[in-house]
């Protein structure tokens, strides 16, 4: 593991800029935290992929994307909406929000609605964090969690997972100070599909200092079926200074969308409305909500599907001898040895997993696709091990 402490002011691929050249001489005027970010590395595109290695069938297991494709129903309702795209969206997103507030028995005021819900944690760092802030979360965990801060100048304390990548929630609490402002906690956690139980973090909640804005990234809440999950909305209800982070990028199949979510007491939210954007969700996302939350059975299939696709790699990786670790999301980390190498051989193979996650040099973690793109992975996988 690395030092679970890190600087917000480490110099990032910019740091030699050619002398003279623009980037030089406009440096000074960065801001210095903004010098301080690495560029997120997404998933590489299909495209890319074909192009660079002349293979044909490329399969993508990189971005934990839903196999099945979108919801039916949303795709209707967005179809319905492209004909009034000369007028601005709503910019309160009333009747979205109005859709998400019935589904959970809350009310429009307890929503808060964003560019897939990456817009949201920056959100919440622009609302809260002034420079020397800290920010607590665990280590491997998702990367946007120091993004926000980090420009906002504030330090991002991360704390290591425990064996088996369990969570380490006291030693969460141990690391707040004053000077802390906001924790993220991610469960089911990208990239390890570990989770920690309700009561775990109702005892967190108990325990948390007043002023600590706790977020709960549910992003793959519905895959969960392990015993006592998460109900972060049990805090919301109850007048925590909690919020709950929701996306249609996963189980929804809408990652192309951009659309997410952050459910919380209307006190707390009206001030996450101050720092967003007047339009700040499309108007085909908004025109998708409704459908896609109603759209049961696509959700049923989808998780189906991906409860099938993780025995699938279950009992493939096991007869590979390949150690990885049970998930509850719709991916799953794999130790290969080492996983950039490998990552890169399956890629020269049409298969896109992904790699390099910090901490996590021998793993690769592989989305949960279709039964045959699982199926080509798994073998792909096998004759890479055996060179
Ligand atoms: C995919 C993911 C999200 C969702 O991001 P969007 O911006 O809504 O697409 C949020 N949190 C985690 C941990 C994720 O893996």
């Amino acid at each position: 593991m690395e030092d679970s402490v890190r600087s917000s002011a480490v110099p990032s691929v910019f740091a030699q800029p050619a002398p003279g050249s623009v980037a030089d001489r406009i440096r000074p005027f960065v801001r210095k935290y903004v010098l301080g970010i690495r560029p997120y590395v997404p998933g590489r595109p299909e495209e890319d992929v074909r192009r660079e290695f002349g293979v044909r069938d490329v399969v993508k297991l990189a971005s934990n994307e839903n196999p099945l494709g979108p919801s039916p129903l949303a795709v209707e309702a967005m179809g319905r909406a492209l004909s009034g795209l000369n007028r601005y969206p709503d910019g309160a997103a009333q009747s979205a929000r109005g859709s998400i507030a019935d589904r959970y028995r809350l009310t429009p005021e307890h929503v808060l609605l964003g560019n897939g819900s990456d817009e949201i944690i920056k959100m919440i760092a622009e609302a809260f964090l002034e420079a020397g802030d800290q920010v607590v979360t665990a280590f491997p965990s998702f990367s946007q969690y120091s993004f926000g801060p980090r420009i906002m100048g504030a330090e991002v304390v991360e704390v290591p997972l425990k064996g088996g990548f369990s969570f380490d929630l006291d030693g969460v609490l141990d690391r707040i100070t004053p000077r802390t402002k906001i924790v993220y906690l991610c469960s089911p956690n990208n990239p390890t599909g570990t989770v920690f139980s309700h009561s775990e973090a109702a005892s967190f909640i108990e325990r948390v200092p007043e002023g600590v804005v706790t977020v709960f990234d549910e992003a793959y809440l519905e895959y969960v079926d392990a015993p006592d999950p998460l109900d972060s909305l049990a805090f919301v209800r109850a007048g925590k200074a909690v919020l709950s982070l929701r996306t249609f990028s996963k189980m929804y199949g809408l990652a192309g969308l951009r659309l997410g979510y952050a459910l919380g007491d209307p006190g707390l939210i009206r001030y996450l409305h101050l720092v967003r954007e007047p339009f700040n969700v499309n108007a085909t996302a908004q025109a998708a909500v409704s459908a896609a939350l109603s759209d049961r059975g696509h959700v049923a299939r989808s998780r189906e599907a991906n409860r099938l696709g993780r025995e699938q790699y279950y009992s493939g990786l096991a007869r590979l001898g390949v150690e990885f670790v049970r998930t509850q999301g719709n991916f799953l980390l794999a130790r290969v040895g080492n996983g950039r190498e490998t990552a890169d051989a399956l890629e020269r193979r049409g298969v896109i997993v992904r790699a390099g996650f910090p901490g996590l040099d021998e793993y690769v973690r592989i989305s949960v696709g279709s039964e045959e793109e699982n199926e080509v992975c798994l073998a792909s996988l096998a004759e890479v091990l055996r060179r």
